[in-house]
């Protein structure tokens, strides 16, 4: 049988990214540089065997699809791992690792075309170069989208160098996927991987404020933003963020019109982990704006997305219908089966 859920958030990563990366860095610096400073020492130690374990599922397509067949998911959305946006690299070398890495993802979707679509991935600390490699990606490699970290070193996505590519992903009708990754706090969050449990959403809920705060999306209205891992706090604190904007000079500095008038720019995966959590969600943002996301084949993912989604109380049908298939093909322009 067919199955005709979609996985919006699922990572790929390629070997030869890596042999790239190893024309300018040694492997023990590439270690430090990408990954310690991501986790702190000691995750990064554990997830150097933990991601062993998991590199067919990050890199082979054939067992993405037993995978994907076994969980009931007709299509996967590829993006890279964020370990991959290589935002801290030198210029030229960040347009060379993306533009590859774009290149592989389109292959990997015309070669499985019923099976995968891909996202983007965009050398942003290069704002020029990225929107020429969002042009190719988008119209000579047909990908559907972008996925982008939840700031690119010390600019925040609200920066304004950043808004041609803005205007150009809104031009072109394409979703912006944010993903958390070098989050802040990073010296008060490397025990017990609060860097991923807390940082994670944290780093989420900052982009969303730098989004809706610095007037990007006043700016670009039709703008779709993905938002990954249940968009972290940032559903539960938009009413402070409101609040924050009727009584707080600074909040309104630059956008005219309140927060929560931006909130319906944002979509949302339903990686919560908690079933009253993804009802409030599904509840605050609606039933069109969440969609089917797994985090594959990371272990903070959700193993079964079909059957959290299946088994959540308390939601209709055709809400199920939109959450597991619809939105997916309707924001990415996908095909339906
Ligand atoms: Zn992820």
């Amino acid at each position: 049988m067919k199955h005709t859920a979609i996985d919006i958030h699922t990572h790929v990563e390629f070997a030869g990214t890596f042999e790239i990366l190893k024309k300018r860095y040694k492997e023990d610096e590439i270690f430090g540089k990408f990954f310690v400073s991501a986790t702190g020492r000691h995750s990064a130690e554990l997830n150097r065997g933990i991601v062993a374990g998991i590199r067919d599922a990050l890199r082979d397509p054939q067992k993405k699809i037993r995978d994907m067949d076994e969980k009931k998911i007709g299509i996967y959305v590829l993006s890279s791992t964020p370990f991959a946006f290589f935002y801290e690299v030198e210029d030229d070398l960040a347009v060379e690792l993306a533009r590859f890495q774009n290149d592989q993802l389109s292959e990997m979707v015309k070669k499985y075309p019923d099976r995968f679509a891909a996202m983007a991935t965009l050398p942003l600390q290069v704002p020029n170069e990225a929107l020429k490699e969002l042009e190719r990606a988008i119209k000579m490699l047909g990908l559907r989208g972008v996925e982008i970290g939840s700031h690119v070193g010390r600019r925040e996505l609200g920066d304004e160098a950043f808004w041609p590519i803005y205007s150009m992903l809104e031009e072109l009708g394409m979703p912006i996927f944010i993903h958390p990754h070098h989050v802040a706090g990073m010296e008060r969050l490397q025990d017990f991987y609060l860097s991923n449990l807390i940082g994670n959403p944290l780093d989420t809920t900052i982009a969303a404020a730098q989004l809706i705060f610095s007037g990007v999306l006043e700016r670009y209205p039709s703008l779709k933003i993905i938002l990954a891992h249940g968009g972290g706090q940032f559903p539960y604190i938009v009413g402070r963020m409101e609040h924050g904007y009727e009584v707080r000079p600074e909040c309104k500095e630059k956008i005219r019109r309140s927060p929560m008038t931006f909130f319906k720019n944002f979509y949302f995966d339903i990686i919560t982990h908690n079933p009253d959590a993804l009802r409030y969600l599904i509840g605050i943002a609606g039933s069109d704006h969440v969609l089917l996301g797994s985090d594959y084949p990371y272990d903070m993912g959700d193993p079964d997305p079909v059957q959290t989604v299946s088994q959540l109380q308390g939601i209709k049908e055709k809400d199920r219908r939109k959450i597991m298939q619809e939105n997916a093909i309707a924001l990415f322009g996908l095909k339906a089966s």
